[in-house]
């Protein structure tokens, strides 16, 4: 690469964010930081801000400013706060991509700001897709902006499609560790609580996502968030459970082959991936060895227990705002359970009654969308303080 590229990244003090400048610490030859972004953990902005010296950043915390401020008044960076005011700096015209990395639909807006700049996406967010993901990847098409993939499965599809970008997909599998509860059954699901959730196998993440992989829904967003990236058909998209995430995912083509994309579960491949693509950049990530695991092993996913999976083919068969609907009840639903509001399987409750309430539109605008997401938050949160209206089924 002859000029450094300038990366703008939303969610910096989150486990992705992290984990991308780590990335960028390895490789300050070829990448830049242009803009960090983070809610409340201001000190860590701040240190982040030291080291890396960005033009500007955004805590969207309002309250923080001044800290912020405060902490940098030696340094040349220019310092923002507010929601607004990440909508407004991805546009800045030095920067060449933006890392969405901002968890669950707060990183809707952003991320629609950043294509509509003409900006080149990174996209972790997936909630992104999930949401809205019509509106996003037309805007991205009419903008010709790309957005690779820094889930570490949609990544391994990304990186199994390289040279096969003409050729049809026939189907693809998605991996899935199966999460912490593994071959348990709901009686088993009813008694657990957040600290046995929050243990996730094979990948260190943040919590919103670390319950999602337990409740088995992240693989559920993912189901949905591979339709937008590749353009598959409902059907074409499969999930295998693989507990030892090691095969990150596979695409079988018209002739029948398959190819999977492999290697040691850490994220730092993907986000690094993302942000290098189309070059492969050296690291010194520990490496696979098969005599470490002499057996890789594959199972159906068990939908029966954990429904929020059936939910999400649901949604994804349903199509309209029912994606929408799913995702805010579920980003209620994990805070109500991390709050010790409801327990394990109470959170399914909540997302289905969600959809059976909520109105159907086949067809949404982006204002639908706010909208929607919006009308289930307000719904989830009247379910949650009538609580006994909803028993959980075991
Ligand atoms: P995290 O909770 O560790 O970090 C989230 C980041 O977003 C933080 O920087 C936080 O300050 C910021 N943030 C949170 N709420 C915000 C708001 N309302 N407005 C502005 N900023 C806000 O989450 P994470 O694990 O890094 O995940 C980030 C995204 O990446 C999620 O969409 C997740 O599904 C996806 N993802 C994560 C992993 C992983 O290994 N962590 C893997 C694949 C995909
Ligand atoms: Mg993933």
């Amino acid at each position: 690469m002859d000029k450094k590229k300038n990366i703008a990244i939303l969610g910096a003090t989150g486990s992705i964010g992290t984990q991308a400048l780590e990335v960028i610490r390895a490789n300050k030859n070829i990448f830049s930081v242009e803009v960090l972004t983070g809610s409340s953990n201001a000190d860590l902005l701040i240190k982040q801000a030291i080291e890396f010296n960005p033009n500007t950043i955004v805590i969207s915390d309002e309250n923080k400013y001044h800290y912020v401020k405060d902490a940098l008044k030696e340094y040349d960076i220019k310092v923002f706060a507010g929601k607004k005011a990440i909508v407004d700096v991805v546009k800045m015209d030095n920067i060449d991509m933006v890392l969405a990395a901002i968890v669950g639909y707060a990183g809707l807006e952003s991320t629609l700001s950043a294509i509509e700049a003409g900006k080149q996406i990174a996209l972790a967010n997936k909630e992104t897709l999930v949401v809205a993901g019509d509106i996003v990847t037309a805007l991205a098409k009419e903008k010709g902006v790309n957005i690779y993939p820094v889930d570490s499965e949609h990544s391994a599809i990304f990186q199994c499609l390289v040279g096969e970008f003409h050729n049809p997909i026939e189907k693809i599998y998605l991996t899935a560790s199966g999460g912490p509860f593994r071959g348990k059954d709901r009686d088993f699901l009813a008694t657990i609580n957040k600290e046995q959730a929050l243990k996730h196998p094979n990948w260190e993440m943040g919590a919103k996502i670390t319950i999602d992989s337990a409740t088995l829904m992240n693989k559920g967003l993912e189901v949905i968030e591979a339709k937008w990236l590749f353009a598959l058909r409902p059907e074409q998209i499969n999930v295998i459970v693989h507990p030892q995430s090691i095969v990150h995912s596979i695409v079988q083509f018209s002739d029948g082959s398959m190819k999977a994309q492999m290697g040691l579960p850490d994220m730092k491949l993907p986000i690094q991936y993302a942000l290098s693509y189309p070059e492969r950049i050296n690291s010194n990530f520990t490496r696979f060895d098969f005599l470490n695991y002499p057996e890789l092993t594959f199972q159906p996913a068990d939908t029966k227990t954990f429904r929020n999976l059936a939910l999400a083919f649901d949604a994804l068969n349903k199509g309209g705002n029912a994606a929408c609907v799913l995702n805010a009840a579920n980003e209620i639903a994990v805070m109500a359970f991390l709050n010790d509001q409801i327990r394990f399987l109470e959170m399914t409750d909540l997302i289905e009654k969600c959809l059976e309430k909520i109105t159907f539109i086949k067809k949404p605008s982006y204002l639908d969308y706010v909208e929607t997401d919006k009308e289930t938050r307000r719904l989830a949160h009247e379910f949650l303080t009538n609580r006994i209206k909803f028993v959980t089924k075991k």
